[in-house]
């Protein structure tokens, strides 16, 4: 069995076996208007798990009148989702609901995120990066059910499986995968199998369902889900070794033609890509600057109606022009459960496609000044409850504020910390001599007030240790040359292979020091490197320490898989953990290892 979705698209398949779909009746006389039907569409993106009302400028946005104002909240979501809907509603999302998320859903692999949006009626979403954070075999286990191979089951009992259908049109096997095959094939059964068979040949055998149709007011409305294409530089590379993500564009070209082989013309990409906007602006607003996200929205086939994006964690309301010269909607909601995107329309009931003039989209911001929903609030408070003893747990004490806010150079205080805590556990066993933290993965700054009720004494609990590291990545160590070191730390700069889109500096560990110039062409910049304040050789071999996704080659930081001698440690949060209980009280470092010359 593919999956859930796959048999709905079977059952849309043998209604239009049964004559029921686009049936070619007597031309109608006169020239009525067409008969339409509505269908409203609630759409979320980038939730990040985000059960309790996030926190800091997480927790604001901008909303249509310019002010800023407090949103997000699971119980809040649900609240605005059941104000927002109607009977003609169907509840979607772009991807990055899990992962990266809160110690209240990460403690229990994201379930409770997962079964709180089921419980809100979403139906169907599109994969993001995230979802893949702890590869594609717990992703498949989060769509279907069963307790967690390690970890065993949450305290709510075996994991049921989501109640909406993943999405992820992009991503295929590698290798041909003949199971696999079989079940893509058979769950079409009753359609043209030679003409799937010839469309899987060209596309390759999907990992996820690329497709789903759900039915509202008696027509069929298709969705096609999408990932970025650019998910293997930014996920561990171990968990996807399977997988390659193809262009959404083709994908996307490929998944519009199987809905059109079943007859289903109203058709609405969910896709986790998006661009940037203009900061401040209203959520309403179009000033996303034409990047990966619009290239999607531009070129996907004319027959796609709506592009509803997410990934860049910006709201936008944007109108693009489809291959065909058509306007369609290009949108998407924020992050973290702050915006909720309404998009109403009409389908004519005879084409069965999406009356374009018809398309009005909204970008509602989750206010908390509603009543949260009470049944959902209590969910929340459950599995708060059931992570306290954990979160609660002082793991040690900061004597100011540790923040990741980027110096000159690109470091940050809290960086260099979680680099020094690396280092530090890598040492014996790992032979350490130096660590790198890419600068991504940390998430949030230790604040000396704290965020627990009765601190503001310096306390970190490993509840607030956990924001800054969410991912629960190994900690390495691979032996690199002099020279592939010198390569890895060029690789934080634009301009070289593989480029960064932008500059990412590595957080070094205290004993690393170099510099570095803007102005210097790519593969000159990094000079003068310096570990315990000896030169470093091109030839002398160095043990670094760092997370499995940047030994993994992750952030385009591929001179990192170059490493021999890899060693694997704990949990990057545990040699966080355990760097306080050795240093109960810490002083932030100064972020002043680099220097940066014109
Ligand atoms: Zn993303």
């Amino acid at each position: 069995m593919m999956s859930r979705s796959f048999q709905r698209l079977a059952l849309a398949g043998a209604l239009a076996g049964a004559g029921l779909l686009l049936a070619t009746g007597p031309a109608e006389a006169g020239n009525k208007p067409p008969k339409t039907v509505p269908v409203r569409l609630l759409a979320l993106n980038d939730f990040h798990g985000n059960l309790e009302p996030p926190t800091g400028s997480s927790g604001r946005m901008v909303d249509e009148n310019g002010a800023t104002v407090e949103a997000g909240g699971a119980a809040y979501i649900a609240t605005h989702l059941k104000q927002l809907s109607d009977k003609n509603t169907l509840k979607v999302a772009q991807g990055d609901l899990i992962g990266a998320t809160p110690l209240i859903s990460a403690a229990y692999h994201d379930e409770p995120s997962v079964e709180f949006l089921g419980k809100v009626g979403v139906t169907a979403s599109a994969v993001g990066n995230h979802e893949f954070d702890e590869g594609y075999s717990e992703l498949r286990r989060i769509m279907r059910g069963g307790c967690h191979p390690v970890d065993g089951c949450s305290p709510a009992g075996e994991w049921k499986g989501a109640d909406y259908t993943y999405l992820g049109a992009n991503v295929i096997f590698k290798r041909p995968n003949a199971s696999a095959e079989k079940d893509a094939l058979t769950a079409f059964g009753g359609q043209d199998t030679a003409s799937l068979r010839a469309l899987l040949k060209d596309y390759g055998i999907p990992a996820l369902p690329p497709v789903t149709v759900r039915w509202m007011n008696g027509v069929p409305v298709g969705f096609i889900g999408l990932v970025t294409q650019s998910t293997p530089n930014i996920v561990t590379s171990e968990g996807i070794k399977d997988l390659e993500f193809i262009d959404e564009v083709k994908a996307a070209n490929v998944a519009s033609r199987l809905l059109k082989l079943v007859g289903v013309k109203a058709q609405v990409v969910l896709v986790h890509e998006g661009d940037q906007v203009t900061a401040g602006q209203s959520p309403d607003a179009c000033s996303a600057q034409p990047g990966a996200g619009n290239r999607i929205a531009t070129q996907v086939d004319a027959e796609v109606d709506m592009i509803l994006s997410g990934h860049s964690h910006q709201a936008y309301l944007c109108t693009v022009t489809d291959p065909q010269g058509g306007k369609r909607l290009y949108s998407q909601g924020g992050s973290f459960g702050r915006v909720i995107t309404k998009v109403d329309f009409q389908v004519d009931v005879r084409t069965r496609d999406v009356v374009r003039s018809s398309v009005v989209a909204d970008n509602q911001v989750v206010t908390r000044t509603v009543t949260p929903d009470p049944e959902i609030a209590e969910f929340v408070k459950t599995w708060k409850d059931r992570v306290a003893p954990v979160a609660n747990k002082p793991i040690g004490r900061i004597t100011a504020d540790v923040t990741n806010t980027a110096s000159a150079s690109g470091e940050s205080s809290l960086g260099n910390l979680i680099a020094d805590g690396q280092l530090a556990a890598a040492r014996t066993g790992g032979n350490a001599q130096i660590a790198l933290m890419n600068p991504g993965g940390v998430r949030a700054s230790l604040a000396y007030a704290g965020s627990a009720a009765g601190e503001g004494d310096g306390v970190v609990t490993y509840g607030e240790a956990f924001t800054v590291q969410p991912f629960n990545n190994l900690l390495q160590a691979v032996t690199l040359t002099g020279a592939q070191l010198k390569t890895v730390l060029e690789q934080q700069f634009t301009g070289g292979p593989n480029a960064q889109p932008f500059t990412k500096i590595l957080q070094p560990s205290s004993n690393l020091t170099y510099t570095y110039s803007t102005g210097a062409p790519w593969g000159s910049k990094v000079s003068n490197l310096k570990i315990d304040g000896v030169g470093v050789t091109d030839s002398q071999t160095i043990r670094v320490a760092a997370n499995n996704f940047l030994v993994g080659g992750g952030d385009a930081f591929l001179a990192f898989k170059d490493g021999a001698d890899l060693w694997s440690g704990p949990l990057d949060i545990d040699a966080f953990a355990a760097y306080f209980a050795a240093n109960p009280s810490i002083t932030p470092p100064v972020p002043d290892h680099i220097t940066v010359t014109p």
